[in-house]
């Protein structure tokens, strides 16, 4: 058992810890009605912080990564960020901002994900995070698609509809 979690965890190029707890707290939004938009900053072998999509959530702190940066602060340097979708471009600019080495994701987000429409310049571009997608892509798209069927008009349901289309 504990053997092939270790490879397991191998092949998931050492961040599948990480990645099953960002898929309970996913879990745990999607027990709440919420979408399963859940972030969590690593440094080293230790979880800095965690953030979930609530029901109290509103504006800026829909952002699940956004929070997770957020209270991390400049601990969160040369640390990584795991989210169950990519960032946009105001999360991944704090992630930029907060020297976070790599940002880790399941689902991709072609339309308005941060790796996908932003372009660094000047300082930040020597420093930008480096993107891992597709890392528990399947586990994540099975939730979209749970909360897609009890949320069909919830206010993350067109894009996150998008993102399985794309
Ligand atoms: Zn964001």
């Amino acid at each position: 058992m504990a053997t092939s979690a270790r490879s397991e965890d191998r092949a998931l190029g050492g961040h599948g810890k990480f990645m099953d707890q960002l898929l309970k707290l996913a879990r745990e939004a999607l027990a709440e009605g919420e979408a399963p938009l859940a972030a969590l900053v690593r440094k080293e072998a230790r979880v800095l912080t965690r953030a979930r999509a609530t029901p109290a959530a509103s504006g800026l702190r829909q952002h699940p990564e956004l929070m997770a940066l957020d209270s991390a602060g400049e601990a969160a340097r040369d640390g990584s960020l795991y989210v169950t979708v990519e960032p946009c471009a105001m999360c991944l600019g704090a992630a930029a901002l907060l020297r976070v080495k790599e940002v880790i994701y399941a689902v991709a987000d072609p339309q308005e994900g941060g790796f996908h429409t932003v372009i660094y310049t000047g300082e930040l571009a020597t420093r930008a995070p480096a993107g891992i997608g597709g890392i528990c892509r399947e586990q994540v798209t099975e939730l979209i698609r749970e909360y897609l069927q009890r949320q069909p008009r919830g206010p993350e349901s067109a894009r996150l509809r998008a993102l399985l289309a794309s």
